[in-house]
């Protein structure tokens, strides 16, 4: 709508302070999540290491309770004005962000656009509680309460001032998806501390805290087990010095998602949106997985907040990030070391379905580890699961069924399918020198279509008419030289697919078939050269190489432990 303006007064005015107010305010908080966000990373602020979540979305209700700084009565009267903060002071502080909030608005806006109440206790010194009660710009109530060291925040009625905008938001229970997205967000990113979160006073997620974020994706995603897991710790220098980077992968033989869903990416403690390097992460990926399956991936990087520009977004998921590049190589590469088979990086528990069996075996409970106890072995094991160790030694022992490999180390044996491990191998070998020779003597091949004859020329083979409906194909990649179905081959890779998806083709027609017999050297160089791969533990269909009995596995199994006695052959 436009109003009709005299020349002597302006048809622009300044809109009233309370609609800025609301207009702004509606914008921090959008939804209940955005509530659930905003309080959660305050009592993480605080330095809380319990933080209690009530929900009530029917009478959009949410309170957050955490044991926390606290504050005084000082501060709980300023808390909620506008643009009132106690993490920063200047503009150069802006550059040295080292708290999840800054902007002092979340309690200023959830005082305009809902009924706020702040109740809470310094955790220092003898001041006792107090509670608040907060509208708009003004606190309209205050008394004495009784409370533990911390704070409770009750927000209720959100959006009772604003029908559009409750209607407008999606329905509950999706609105309580992208609350426990948030939830499990935090919990990645501050793994130290336990969450627990009621809906309508029942309990509906507890999250129990552990040392890194590996002991929290198993809590989200129940079918996954902290041994399907691979956690890598790294240091990156960067310009400005050292950053720091936590990697948690899913190992692609034992876990992997139907959706893309579980890429996520946090800088300093708050899952950000980066493509870049969500991309970088993907390529990584790339080849290891079965088709149609994506990685679980959680990668945090600890920069020096001076890289940050965290001022792009206002819920500050998309951010500017210097040296880009550089934390780029250092992801692919930290990655790339996570898949390695080193003596550190595999657990006795490697199989789940193997472990099933051996569990199975056990009298009941005996076998069963409570988290407790799988958080403190692996604290044990923490400085042997170190992936930058050398890959793990292995003996070729004898072949079973002309097919598996049987492989003797330290730790265990393995039975590594000798046709995918090899394919494993030719296809990095393909991927490191794609190499194209010339023939002297063409392959000629009959009745291609036009789609075929393009896709081989895509791949940068060189091929001619030859006569009505012959085709010579003058160049061939060089693995397929020696051998004797080069034009089955070359159809094949005529078909369709990527470069990647030609090199997937010929390692897998290349590689030595199973029903093969080997003797043991030849085993011995096929392990020798699998071990190294980048890849090691599945094809690049997606399929896992090997199978691992560890030998603390069978000393259990075969109870080893019942009898000590020479007799027995202990
Ligand atoms: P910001 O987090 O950007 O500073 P907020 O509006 O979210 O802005 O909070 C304002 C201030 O209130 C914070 O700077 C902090 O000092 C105080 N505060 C908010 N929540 C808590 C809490 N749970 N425990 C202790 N202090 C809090
Ligand atoms: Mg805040």
């Amino acid at each position: 709508m436009y109003c009709q303006s005299s020349p002597q007064t302006s048809i622009i005015q300044p809109l009233p302070r309370d609609v800025v107010k609301t207009i702004a305010a509606g914008e921090v908080m959008d939804s209940l999540a955005a509530v659930v966000r905003e309080l959660g990373e305050n009592s993480l602020d605080a330095g809380a290491t319990r933080i209690t979540i009530a929900l009530e979305p029917d009478l959009w209700r949410i309170q957050v309770a955490d044991n926390g700084t606290g504050m005084t009565l000082t501060d709980l009267r300023v808390c909620a004005q506008g643009h009132s903060t106690s993490k920063i002071r200047s503009q150069e502080d802006l550059h040295n962000i080292t708290t999840l909030g800054f902007r002092g608005e979340a309690l200023h806006s959830l005082a305009q656009v809902a009924d706020l109440e702040i109740k809470s206790r310094p955790k220092i010194g003898s001041n006792p509680g107090w509670g608040l009660v907060y509208h708009q710009d003004s606190v309209i109530k205050e008394e004495p309460v009784a409370i533990a060291p911390g704070t409770i925040v009750t927000v209720a009625n959100l959006f009772g001032n604003w029908p559009v905008r409750r209607k407008g938001l999606p329905s509950i229970s999706q609105q309580l998806k992208t609350v426990q997205t948030i939830i499990g967000n935090m919990a990645l990113c501050h793994p130290q501390v336990t969450w627990l979160v009621l809906l309508k006073e029942r309990p509906w997620l507890k999250i129990s805290p552990g040392m890194a974020a590996i002991d929290i994706i198993p809590q989200i995603l129940k079918q996954v087990r902290v041994s399907d897991l691979q956690l890598l710790q790294e240091e990156i220098t960067t310009s400005s010095g050292l950053s720091h980077l936590e990697l948690v992968i899913g190992l692609p033989d034992r876990c992997h998602r139907p959706k893309a869903d579980w890429l996520t990416i946090a800088v300093n403690g708050r899952v950000v949106r980066s493509p870049q390097l969500e991309q970088t992460a993907i390529s990584a990926f790339s080849r290891t997985l079965p088709r149609h399956r994506y990685p679980i991936c959680f990668l945090h990087l600890h920069l020096p907040p001076s890289k940050i520009d965290f001022h792009r977004h206002p819920a500050k998921v998309e951010i500017y990030l210097q040296e880009l590049e550089l934390l780029q190589e250092g992801v692919g590469r930290a990655i790339e070391k996570a898949f390695r088979i080193s003596p550190g990086n595999f657990s006795e528990a490697e199989n789940p379905r193997l472990t099933q069996l051996l569990k199975a075996s056990e009298k009941k409970g005996a076998y069963h580890l409570n988290k407790d106890l799988q958080t403190a072995q692996r604290k044990e094991l923490a400085p042997k699961t170190n992936p930058n160790m050398d890959v793990v030694q292995l003996r070729a022992v004898a072949q079973v069924s002309n097919t598996y490999i049987v492989a003797e180390h330290a730790g265990g044996i393995w039975l590594v399918e000798q046709h995918i491990a090899h394919e494993r191998v030719l296809y990095e070998e393909l991927q490191d020198s794609w190499e194209l020779v010339t023939l002297e003597k063409p392959i000629v091949l009959s009745q291609l279509k036009i789609t075929q004859l393009e896709q081989l020329e895509r791949l940068g083979l060189e091929v001619e008419c030859f006569g009505e409906d012959l085709w010579a194909v003058r160049t061939i990649p060089a693995m397929l030289k020696e051998r004797d179905d080069v034009a089955a081959a070359l159809i094949e890779l005529s078909l369709g697919g990527d470069l990647e998806a030609a090199q997937t083709a010929i390692a897998c027609r290349s590689a030595i078939r199973n029903g093969t017999p080997l003797n043991l050297t030849q085993m011995q160089r096929l392990l020798d050269d699998w071990k190294h791969t980048r890849n090691p533990r599945t094809c690049p269909h997606g399929r896992p190489i090997y199978l691992s009995l560890e030998e603390s596995a069978l000393a259990r199994f075969f109870r080893r432990h019942w009898v000590i006695g020479k007799s027995h052959g202990i």
